[in-house]
């Protein structure tokens, strides 16, 4: 295997052995990332410059004897999301074009603080809404198991480059499903940490309720690494919480004996393609070898998360979205009156998916119509909220698929987007009920496309989810194939 290829903890052992240096790995990065993203389309800036600086002082900081940080010298990527200061962020929309961000979001602060170095900015879907990266307003990110299929999204730069060997790890959004289902049809190991777990201090909002930023990465060991840097209270972020992060690479070798596992009937029902399930129950048989203990639950009302969420997350869009107006960042439009230029750099600035959230958004929080959406869709929350509880109460942990189907095929369900909002009916209420939830790679289907395993924690227990998915890696080698690109 090229250093491409490699986990973060194999290269941290090469780092600190001086088999090789943060100069030659960023190198090979970097040329990795010109050889390849012609064809793959994952990324939207690379910052060579920048991100050789950081890795000389990587060098520096291990000829110094200083390998406390697992993550020093490691070349990471950033979804467009995240602020960062001198590097421009475009959330993959043309209103935030021109804007340079003067300082570091929490998350990219706390990485840059463990050493990592940053490569650039990956592709999303314009302000994370999406599921395939094909609503960036920019291009399109391909994905690397086969070319003429999406990557997923909104997280889909960050998903490819990991799958692809142009980062070694990488960072994403997870609103509804936006780091795990392109986990998921990418190959590699995507975690949803609890919400508050992470700061979202320098991340642009598109739902508060409901934002959460996590790691992606290769296998399960490099993601407890990567949550160890960026987890923790942010007094920049009222809604981090107050919880001491465990050692989470310390928890990964506990063991699974005992531990409850639901399997929730609904998350088998029509629609999942018979692959995925296959492959998904044969998952579950690995875990339940390793000794966990397996039943099956029920999560009865599932079918009303993506009609509630598609209201709660559209409404604070529209909020959240109110800023851009061409005074504050981006392009501004040239019109007669302030009123004008307000509407018009917004009609210019937004593409078509953000818009039709704006209005559904704007819609569903109207006088006359609030009640009757808005608040309905938070009693639903509720409801599914109180689901997750009653069923984690009696077990450690559920299993699921990801995603009902492995990587759609590019374009085809750009026209149909209520399609598109189903390909998240799995993910959806883990953020609903403020949950953590990993993705695993779990097998591939006869196209030999990826597919996704989702292991869902009580609150603030992301170590048990990540020790299941160490122990599913123990006995697998799903997350150690990597696509031909
Ligand atoms: N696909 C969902 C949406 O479009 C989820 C996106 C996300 O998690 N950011 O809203």
């Amino acid at each position: 295997m090229t250093v491409h290829d490699l986990t973060v903890h194999e290269l941290h052992d090469r780092l600190r052995g001086r088999e090789l240096s943060a100069v030659e790995l960023a190198e090979a990065l970097f040329d990795r990332i010109e050889a390849t993203d012609g064809t793959l389309g994952a990324y939207l800036a690379v910052c060579r410059d920048q991100g050789m600086e950081d890795a000389r002082r990587a060098d520096a900081r291990l000829a110094a004897g200083d390998v406390s940080s697992k993550l020093l010298g490691i070349p990471v990527a950033l979804k467009d999301v995240f602020l960062t200061e001198g590097v421009p962020t475009t959330c993959a929309s043309k209103i935030l074009g021109g804007f340079t961000p003067p300082y570091d979001g929490t998350a990219v602060r706390r990485l840059k603080e463990a050493g990592a170095v940053l490569l650039g900015k990956t592709n999303m879907d314009e302000f994370a809404m999406g599921s395939s990266t094909e609503n960036s307003s920019f291009s399109i990110t391909r994905n690397p198991w086969d070319l003429d299929h999406v990557p997923g999204g909104s997280s889909g730069g960050s998903a490819a480059a990991v799958a692809a060997g142009q980062c070694i790890a990488a960072l994403g959004t997870d609103t509804g499903g936006s780091i795990r289902q392109p986990a998921s049809f990418c190959g590699v190991v995507g975690l949803k940490p609890t919400y508050g777990r992470v700061s979202r201090y320098g991340v642009v909002a598109y739902a508060s309720s409901l934002d959460q930023v996590g790691p992606m990465t290769r296998d399960v060991t490099d993601c407890a690494l990567v949550l160890q840097a960026i987890a923790g209270h942010d007094p920049a972020d009222s809604t981090s919480v107050d919880v001491p992060a465990p050692d989470y690479a310390a928890a990964l070798t506990g063991g699974v004996k005992g531990l409850r596992i639901g399997v929730p009937r609904e998350y088998f029902a029509a629609g999942l393609q018979p692959e995925v399930e296959q492959a998904v129950r044969e998952g579950i048989g690995e875990m339940e070898k390793a000794g966990a203990v397996v039943t099956e639950v029920s999560l009865p009302r599932n079918d009303y998360a993506v009609a509630a969420y598609y209201v709660i997350a559209a409404a604070e869009a529209s909020s959240n979205l109110a800023r851009y107006d061409g005074m504050r960042y981006g392009p501004r439009a040239q019109a007669e009156d302030l009123t004008s230029t307000y509407m018009k750099s917004r009609a210019q600035g937004f593409g078509h998916e953000v818009k039709r959230r704006i209005m559904l958004g704007t819609y569903v929080l109207s006088a006359g119509y609030y009640d009757a959406y808005y608040l309905k869709a938070q009693k639903v929350r509720t409801l599914l909220k109180q689901d997750m509880e009653s069923v984690l109460s009696g077990c450690d942990a559920i299993v699921t698929p990801t995603c009902p189907t492995t990587a759609f095929k590019l374009d085809e369900l750009t026209h149909d987007p209520l399609q598109m909002y189903l390909s998240d009916i799995l993910t959806i209420s883990v953020n609903l009920a403020g949950l953590p939830a990993l993705s695993l790679p779990c097998g591939f289907d006869h196209a030999g496309l990826p597919i996704g395993m989702q292991v869902i924690g009580r609150p603030f227990d992301e170590a048990t989810i990540l020790r299941l998915g160490y122990a599913f890696e123990q006995a697998t080698d799903w997350h150690r194939r990597r696509p031909g690109t």
